[in-house]
C-alpha cells in the first residue's frame, strides 16, 4: 500500500466501525456502488433478493431497516419504499393492471389517486369506476368480470366515512379480487390491514392484500419529508410489485429514511396526541351553528361510525383511535371570501396541504367538484378540513374560536 499516491490511499483507506458504539438510532448507509465479492456474485445477485445488496437501487442495510419495521407495524412480510405516497399508490396500479382490467376506487379517495386513475391509466386502456364506499351493495354492484383490483381507504379523504372493511374485503376475497388499501389515515395504528378483525389465528385472518402508507404522515412526523411504502404478506404478489419497482428505478434518499426511523420510535404518542384534540375539536365545532355538519368517524351521527367502531375500538383501546383529522361543512350561507377570511384569520392553524407534523393545518375543498354523485350522508357547502398537530387541544379552539367571529 505504501507506493501508492495519496489520492489512491485516501480512497482505499482502512475503515472499522467503532467497536463498543451501540447508539440507539442505526446507522446510515448510503451507496450507489457497492463492491460485490466476485464476478460471479454480480451475474449472480438479483435486486429483488432483499438477503443481498447489488446496487443503491436495490436498497442498503438502512432501507432494509425501515422495511423491516414497517412489516412489524403493518403485519406485513415484506415492504417497499418509494419517493412518495402518491408514487406507491401509482407502482401498485402499474404493477397489478393491464389494458382491458378495470380498477375499482371509493368515491372518497384521495384526490390524486382518482386523477391518475382517471387519465394516465385510462391512457394505457386500463379502465376505471367508481363505487360508494359506504354502501358494500355498491361495491358489489360495481364488480364486473373484467375487475383486478380494488382499492379501499379508511377513514375516506377529506370526508372520512369509515367504510365497512371486513365485508368488502370478504366479498372481493370471495370473487378472486385483490383488495389495496391505502392505510395513511391509519397508520398502521388504528386498524390492522391483514387482519381487519384482530383474530388470534393469522391463518383464518381477513385482511387486505395490499396496504399502501404515506410515510409522509404520521411515520415521518416532521412536516419535512416525503416517502410512501407497498407493505404485502404474499410472496408471489410481493414480487410483482417488488419487479416494477426496480423497472421503474423508484429509490429513496437515506437522509429521509433516518427521519423516519426516528419518527417510528414516537409515531404512536403523536398519533394519540393528535386524535384526542381532533376530538376535542370535533366536539366543540358540532356546538358552532357556522357549521352544518362535522365529519369525524368517531362521531356517533358520522357515515361508518359503527364500523369505525368495530375496527379500531378494542377491549384494550376502548376509546378507539383515529388520526387527528376533522371536517367541517360551512353552513352555505356564507360566501367562498367568507370561509377563506376564516381560514386565513387563524393564526395556529397554517394554511398548507398534507398533515400528520407538529403544525396544525388547514385547508378547504370544493366537495360538489370532488363528488359525484353528491353522497346522501353529507350536507351542501365548504368542506374545510382540520388536521390538529402537536400544539396544546386548547389553544388551538381558542385560535378557532377567535377565527370563527369573522364569521358572525
Ligand atoms: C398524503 C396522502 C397520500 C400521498 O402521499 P404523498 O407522500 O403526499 O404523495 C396518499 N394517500 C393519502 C390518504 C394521503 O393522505
Amino acid at each position: 500500500m505504501s507506493k501508492r499516491s495519496i489520492t489512491t490511499k485516501l480512497i482505499n483507506h482502512p475503515y472499522q466501525p467503532p467497536e463498543g458504539f451501540q447508539a440507539p438510532q442505526p446507522p446510515v448507509h448510503r451507496a450507489s456502488s457497492i463492491f460485490l465479492p466476485s464476478m460471479e456474485a454480480a451475474r449472480s445477485r438479483s435486486e429483488l433478493d432483499h438477503n443481498t445488496y447489488t446496487y443503491g437501487t436495490g436498497g442498503t442495510p438502512t432501507t432494509r431497516t425501515l422495511e423491516q419495521r414497517l412489516c412489524t407495524l403493518e403485519g406485513g412480510n415484506h415492504a417497499l419504499l418509494l419517493p412518495n405516497g402518491l408514487a406507491a399508490i401509482a407502482c401498485t396500479n402499474l404493477a397489478l393492471l393491464n389494458p382491458g382490467d378495470e380498477v375499482l376506487l371509493p368515491n372518497h379517495i384521495y384526490g390524486p389517486s382518482k386523477i391518475l386513475a382517471e387519465t394516465d391509466l385510462k391512457r394505457w386502456g386500463i379502465h376505471c369506476n367508481h363505487y360508494e364506499a359506504t354502501q358494500t351493495s355498491d361495491l358489489e354492484a360495481k364488480i364486473t368480470p373484467n375487475t383486478r383490483l380494488v382499492w379501499l381507504e379508511a377513514a375516506g379523504s377529506n370526508t372520512l366515512e369509515f367504510p365497512d372493511l371486513t365485508t368488502q374485503v370478504q366479498l372481493c376475497r370471495s370473487k378472486g379480487i385483490l383488495t389495496a388499501i391505502d392505510n395513511t389515515w391509519g397508520a398502521g395504528i388504528a386498524y390492522h390491514s391483514f387482519n381487519l378483525q384482530r383474530n388470534n389465528s393469522e391463518k383464518d385472518a381477513i385482511g387486505v392484500d395490499i396496504s399502501v402508507h404515506a410515510l409522509t404522515k404520521y411515520p415521518s412526523g416532521s412536516g419535512s419529508v416525503l416517502m410512501g411504502s407497498v407493505i404485502t404478506q404474499d410472496d408471489e404478489l410481493f414480487k410483482k410489485i417488488a419487479t416494477c419497482h426496480m423497472h421503474l428505478g423508484y429509490t429513496v434518499g437515506v437522509n429521509d429514511v433516518e427521519v423516519i426511523l426516528q419518527g417510528l420510535a414516537h409515531m404512536h404518542l403523536r398519533y394519540a396526541k393528535s386524535d384526542h384534540s381532533a376530538r376535542a375539536i370535533a366536539n366543540w365545532c358540532t356546538q358552532q351553528e357556522q357549521f352544518v355538519q362535522v365529519l369525524h368517524p368517531a362521531l356517533p351521527d358520522s357515515a361508518g361510525h359503527t364500523h369505525w367502531k368495530n375496527h379500531c375500538c378494542t377491549p384494550e383501546r376502548p376509546e378507539g383511535a383515529a388520526a387527528g383529522l376533522v371536517s367541517v361543512i360551512v353552513d352555505p350561507k356564507y360566501t367562498l371570501q367568507q370561509t377563506d377570511t376564516f381560514c386565513e384569520s387563524l393564526q395556529l392553524f397554517k394554511i398548507a396541504h398534507s398533515w400528520g407534523g407538529p403544525n396544525s393545518l388547514v385547508m378547504s375543498y370544493n366537495l360538489n367538484k370532488m363528488r359525484t354523485p353528491y353522497p346522501k350522508h353529507l350536507k351542501k357547502g365548504t368542506l374545510i378540513r382540520f388536521a390538529a398537530g402537536l400544539e396544546h387541544a386548547d389553544d388551538l379552539i381558542n385560535d378557532l374560536q377567535q377565527a370563527l367571529k369573522k364569521l358572525k
